[in-house]
């Protein structure tokens, strides 16, 4: 009874009203368990929440569609963050996710991946430490420091990073993982020690102004680091700003109908709508065009909350496969996108749905990158 009123008051569910926009605006609840609304009526009025054997808790992606839409601003998902906390206290954990934290405590990376080689990707490419000092922290995140398609994202940024003349540097091996997945997953013990570790790193290199590849790592630094007093900015702000100074001008062009999909984690929520599409139309030869489902009405790639490591996603069945219908839709060829794990995920659906040779799915730095 005590840990339900703690979930209770954590949550702050009381000011529900049972309209259930949360669950009619949720992306999974079509494909999935998941009721969102139904939970917080266990949780108020049912006797309270058993998350014990429920997998469907697993299969929200923290999009932030449910947030949006409550009329009453009860914060629908931070229920579901909380029940899954309980279960990972109590060790019932999915081991996919499992193996992922452990990964994250033990080397930086929820992907096994030696710390030591974190910083490879940038070899040859003549980018500073952080150490000797620079105006700008270029996080890069996991995916982009390992990955080798998401590592064309983080080289296309430092061309156009040197293009335009900014002093920025890296943490290189120092860097680890930014924790917002973890939080999410409802490993509240790592994220705490994980924050911990960064604020003193990022006040021992004396970083004043962070810009992150990822919108995940960008909404984690902004919003959950407490007392992180550092200017927080995703690369689309930053690059968007050079771009209206005339600190970065293009050279080139590119012929292309462009289409751009805009990621839970910087569109719905933390409202940077703007500052993709005008990178993206400010390049020569851009012919951009809106789908149906954009801003704070964009579906879901369904890669976030944890769901990267979630073992149990048929590429198939994705939502990311619909996107692709309005990307076709459109006529676009490009579907820009400003987030690795969108990047990732609709690469992996478009092969699985064989939308690969009619639709290139790119982040909007590569497009930059091929026109300066
Ligand atoms: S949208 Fe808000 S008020 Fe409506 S059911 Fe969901 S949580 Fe309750
Ligand atoms: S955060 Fe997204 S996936 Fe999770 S319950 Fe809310 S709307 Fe559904």
């Amino acid at each position: 009874m005590e840990a339900e009123q703690s979930l209770l008051e954590r949550c702050d569910l009381w000011a529900c009203i049972q309209c259930g926009k949360c669950t009619g605006g949720c992306p999974m609840s079509f494909k999935t368990e998941l009721n969102i609304r139904r939970l917080i009526y266990q949780a108020l009025l049912d006797g309270g929440v058993n998350a014990d054997g429920m997998d469907e808790l697993w299969d929200c992606t923290a999009c932030g569609t449910c947030v949006l839409r409550c009329p009453k601003e009860v914060g629908p998902s931070d229920l579901i963050v909380a029940l899954r906390t309980t279960l990972v206290d109590g060790g019932v954990i999915p081991p996919t996710i499992r193996d992922a934290l452990t990964s994250v405590f033990r080397h930086g990376n929820p992907s096994l991946m030696p710390p030591d080689e974190r910083a490879d990707w940038a070899e040859a490419l003549g980018v500073k430490d952080i150490s000797e000092g620079a105006d700008v922290l270029y996080f890069v995140g996991c995916i982009p420091s390992y990955d080798d398609r998401a590592q064309k994202v983080a080289k296309s940024l430092v061309k156009v990073l040197q293009k335009a003349d900014v002093d920025f540097g890296i943490l290189g091996v120092e860097e680890k993982c930014c924790c917002n997945e973890v939080r999410l997953v409802g490993e509240e013990g790592l994220f705490g020690y994980m924050v911990e570790e960064q604020r003193e790193l990022f006040e021992s290199k004396g970083v004043q102004h962070i810009i992150t590849t990822s919108p995940h790592c960008f909404n984690t630094f902004k919003n959950e680091y407490e007392g992180l007093n550092l200017k927080v900015q995703h690369y689309t702000e930053f690059v968007a700003e050079l771009i209206e100074q005339g600190k970065l001008t293009f050279t080139g062009e590119l012929n292309q109908v462009i289409t751009y999909h805009d990621p839970c984690f910087l569109g719905k929520q933390n409202g940077v709508f703007d500052e993709p599409r005008d990178i993206i139309k400010s390049i020569p030869g851009v012919e951009f065009r809106e789908m149906d489902r954009i801003r704070d009405r964009s579906l879901c790639c369904e890669g976030g909350g944890g769901r990267m490591w979630w073992e149990g996603t048929n590429p198939e069945e994705q939502l990311a496969t619909a996107r692709f219908e309005e990307v076709l839709s459109v006529g676009a060829d490009v579907m820009a996108v400003a987030c690795p794990f969108c990047l990732l995920t609709f690469e992996l659906a478009a092969k699985a749905g064989g939308y690969d040779e009619k639709v290139q799915v790119l982040d909007i730095m590569e497009l930059v990158a091929r026109a300066i």
